[in-house]
């Protein structure tokens, strides 16, 4: 689809390498704009932001500003309920952080069985400082969730805080978020939305969507390291919970004032020069047609679960219908560890393991399994490549 050397520089040095990148669940390639922005950026305009008085403290501070006006646009909501941060789990943490104060023993956390560690510890973490309890919604065999389940828990139970993932990034499930946040409004439940898996294939109108916070990580989406955006729907809901300068309205000896918007939250430096390539990043994701991108990375899961479903043994770790670009997957007595050696060897990079949800995959009965994760550069060949790879690789391995 993207496979221009103009728009993913990394693909032209990966075909000489002769390597198939199929990781973008866990880092994506980085499109030109904002490799060219952020290089932009370190070499002419360097300057920290909302400090200096002098004129390039003031552009670099415009520039940083106007990605916050950019992710609003996109995401359909206002400037000031996006906050910058360092990925989706600095998210996670600093919302758990907000809400376990306002959390008693009475209370209940509900997340589900397929969060990511990042979705999981901050939670585990926020019940055991508040005494709330900590309950899970049910993942069924084809790796979905309930609704009654979830409609019935949150009615049982005193559930004040919802988390989930939008898109499972072990199982693939596209979770339906929007069915969940009115059973959720219905309860008074908060809802905080996972979105690190979702933003590569497809827009989220956060506004339409009413949860009350949404993040997800810029490396995920062709963007740079070390940066992300949190959606929080009401900012004076969130507190403050790590403190620095640049949050400040006054301080004195023993008390301080801080600012009331997004930039309470954002303490000290941040990645300016990353933050700042958000703008020609969101210029790169509207021309994107989202309806066609989810057709040619389902196109090719299927395709690369129909060919691999040939070679024998194989079985797919989640096999919801919603899925879209994850294919997570093992063969009958062959280790995923060996699996992906043998097929990072014939230059085809996926992941094997435990992919950061341990109690989801102990619960399927197994302790890993390889990934492949298919984006808008990857095409039908580099499917082939991968079923010739992993048939030569078990032909070793039985
Ligand atoms: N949630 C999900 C569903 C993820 O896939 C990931 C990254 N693998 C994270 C959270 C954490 O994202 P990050 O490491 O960018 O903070």
């Amino acid at each position: 689809m993207f496979s221009s050397k103009n728009d993913f520089p990394q693909l032209e040095h990966l075909k000489k390498s002769g390597t198939v990148y199929l990781d973008s669940a866990a880092t994506s390639l980085k499109h030109s704009s904002i490799i060219q922005s952020q290089s932009g950026f370190d070499t002419t305009s360097v300057a920290n932001v909302h400090r200096g008085s002098y004129k390039l403290s003031g552009e670099a501070t415009s520039k940083y500003e106007e990605s916050r006006l950019k992710a609003a646009e996109y995401l359909n909501c206002k400037p000031e309920q996006i906050v910058f941060t360092k990925g989706t789990t600095d998210a996670v943490n600093m919302v758990a952080n907000s809400v376990t104060a306002q959390l008693t023993s009475e209370d209940s956390i509900m997340i589900t069985e397929m969060e990511h560690h990042a979705n999981l510890i901050p939670w585990q973490e926020a019940a055991k400082k508040s005494g709330a309890k900590l309950l899970f919604c049910s993942v069924d065999k084809t790796g979905d969730l309930n609704l009654e389940e979830i409609e019935k828990k949150l009615k049982d139970n005193n559930v004040k805080f919802m988390s989930l993932c939008h898109i499972s990034n072990t199982l693939g499930t596209v979770n339906p978020i929007q069915e969940i946040q009115k059973l959720c409004k219905k309860n008074n439940t908060e809802l905080f939305i996972d979105g690190a898996q979702a933003v590569s294939v497809l827009r989220p109108d956060l506004t339409k969507l009413n949860a009350d916070y949404y993040a997800f990580s810029a490396h995920k989406l062709f963007g740079p390291f070390g940066v992300g955006i949190l959606y929080v729907k009401d900012i004076d809901n969130l507190h403050i919970n790590q403190f620095g300068g640049g949050i400040i309205d006054v301080v004195n000896f023993q008390s301080t004032k801080f600012l009331k918007g997004p930039q309470k939250m954002e303490p000290g430096t941040p990645n300016i020069s990353g933050i700042i390539s958000l703008s020609p990043l969101f210029d790169f994701l509207i021309t994107l047609d989202f309806e066609k991108v989810q057709e040619h990375e389902k196109d090719l899961t299927a395709s690369a679960t129909k060919k691999l479903s040939k070679l024998g043994g194989f079985e797919t770790v989640g096999s919801s219908e919603s899925k879209i670009n994850i294919l997570s997957f093992n063969f009958e007595s062959v280790h995923p560890n060996d699996l992906c050696e043998l097929l990072d060897e014939q230059g085809l990079a996926l992941r094997s393991g435990h992919h950061c949800t341990q109690p989801l995959l102990k619960k399927m009965g197994i302790t890993g399994c390889a990934r492949a994760s298919f984006s808008i550069y990857n095409t039908p060949e580099d499917v082939d490549k991968l079923v010739q790879a992993t048939s030569k690789a078990l032909e070793m391995l039985r």
